[in-house]
């Protein structure tokens, strides 16, 4: 067996594990396998062992990757997306977990409207409240909730957050577990549905599983290690 098979069943064991261990379903969280910097080849081959869902952080890598793969795969936009990206992002991902301001969901509704689409979207919160993430403050969502939910094109389905880096993986759970809990109270102020909640990577997905994520994002668990600097006009340097 190569590696991404095996890591991609360890994955999913620990993913049913984690999911048993919290009195949930296993089909309730779904893994979205991040394959930003690495090569075609890896994503079909991991393909080859069943998974559909992947994710991508760069619009540009992106362009070059998506028409080499099987159309039956699921693509998921799961970075910053810049509004000069818009108009050629729409038509790739079939969901935007970052989102991650107001001004974004409206440019997105905008071009959306030109393009005959409908985006599917998720909120990022930056629940630690740490000065170099991106993210909706929690107290500024109750805010504009009302509002992202009325735009006719964009469709808000969750909400996305990213904890802190720590070696400690208990560490993060507090942060899913504000998530869940805006989540929530946000679904109780709108009385709107917001099922999904993205939350999880490599190294602390086990623990946003037992706050009740539904979307896992894990890339090098799955992958290996990606090339350490990640800085571009996609990824800013904090
Ligand atoms: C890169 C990335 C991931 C995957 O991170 P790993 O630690 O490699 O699992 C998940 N979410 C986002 C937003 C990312 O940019």
């Amino acid at each position: 067996m190569n590696s991404i098979e095996s890591n991609l069943e360890s994955v999913r064991r620990r993913i049913e594990t984690a999911a048993e261990k919290a009195g949930r379903d296993p089909a309730g969280v779904r893994l979205v396998a991040v394959s930003k910097t690495h090569p075609a080849d890896s994503v079909r081959e991991a393909f080859g062992t069943g998974q559909r869902v992947f994710g991508e952080s760069r619009v540009q890598e992106a362009i070059g990757k998506i028409p080499l793969l099987p159309s039956a795969i699921e693509w998921h936009f799961i970075g910053h997306l810049q509004s000069n990206k818009i108009r050629k992002a729409l038509p790739l991902f079939d969901l935007f977990h970052g989102v991650d301001n107001g001004e974004l969901a409206v440019q997105m509704d905008r071009i959306a409207a030109e393009c005959g689409c409908f985006p599917r979207v998720l909120l990022e919160v930056n629940v630690s409240g740490e000065g170099t993430k991106f993210g909706f403050q929690p107290e500024h969502l109750c805010g504009a909730i009302t509002d992202l939910l009325a735009l006719p094109r964009v469709q808000v389905v969750g909400l996305m957050t990213m904890a802190p880096y720590s070696e400690d993986p208990g560490a993060a759970r507090p942060f899913f577990s504000a998530l869940r809990r805006l989540r929530d109270d946000l679904q109780q102020q709108t009385g709107t549905p917001l099922p999904e909640l993205s939350m999880g990577m490599s190294g602390d997905f086990e623990a946003a599983i037992a706050e009740g994520s539904t979307l896992v994002r894990v890339g090098s668990a799955i992958f290996g290690d990606r090339p350490k600097k990640e800085i571009g006009p996609d990824f800013p340097n904090p």
